[in-house]
């Protein structure tokens, strides 16, 4: 944290102790000799300007922490620091941030199989729950009527393919004849709901036929 660039001379780094070597990012001042020089991220300080914004110890000999500009001993780091909203600890590193929470990289995972998903593809629900692609339409996809799974979309399709009917979801492989499998989304084919289930103008007559036939033997 304190590399100074390396003088390749004895004679060079005698001479700069004479003259500025920067000025400084907090007071900009100049830095007369590199012992008071101190660098934090490429940025030049005074060693007594690195000090803690709230309880002001020179911070040079400590850990310490940057926020938005302004440094922080590990004590006072930890009362401003913002938390993760999963384990509650200061987030002293890389913040994941949702509209709604922050994370750390490691805490940040599917509320429900608890998969990692920094860097991964996430969804998050109304309250701010994360979930993995999969779960969260396990969760919240329409399910279907007649097999009761929910109606996900295929990897890479951007909407997923499903049957309205009578207000009520179908998967297209779902949305066919009960007795002869024909699909019933071909244009031509009409599609009639009888009991429990579709069937194709076909299928439909002769359940019907067989229907009179058994109220007629049962009378
Ligand atoms: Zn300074
Ligand atoms: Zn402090
Ligand atoms: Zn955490
Ligand atoms: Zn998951
Ligand atoms: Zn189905
Ligand atoms: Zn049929």
């Amino acid at each position: 944290m304190s590399n100074l660039p390396s003088n390749h001379n004895q004679e060079d780094t005698q001479d700069l102790s004479s003259t500025s070597i920067g000025t400084c990012s907090n007071c900009s001042a100049p830095i007369l000799d590199k012992k008071s020089a101190f660098y934090v991220k490429d940025e030049l300080y005074h060693q007594s300007c690195i000090t803690c914004h709230i309880c002001q110890v020179i911070l040079t000999t400590h850990v310490f922490f940057t926020l938005d500009g302004k440094f922080y001993c590990d004590a006072d780091f930890n009362s401003v620091a913002v938390r993760c909203t999963v384990c509650e600890n200061p987030i002293r590193e890389r913040v994941i941030e949702t509209s709604r929470y922050n994370y750390h990289p490691e805490c940040f995972r599917c509320t429900q199989c608890l998969s990692p998903l920094d860097g991964q593809l996430y969804t998050t629900d109304a309250m701010g729950n994360i979930f993995c692609i999969e779960d969260f339409h396990r969760k919240y996809a329409p399910k279907c009527h007649l097999c009761k799974e929910p109606i996900i979309p295929l990897k890479f399709e951007s909407e997923t393919s499903r049957i309205v009917a009578l207000d009520r979801s179908y998967h297209p492989e779902c949305y066919r004849c009960a007795d002869c499998r024909t699909d019933l989304m071909h244009p031509d084919s009409l599609c009639y709901w009888i009991e429990t289930g579709f069937y194709c103008k076909n299928c439909r007559d002769k359940r019907v036929e067989s229907h009179i036939d058994s109220l007629m033997v049962d009378k």
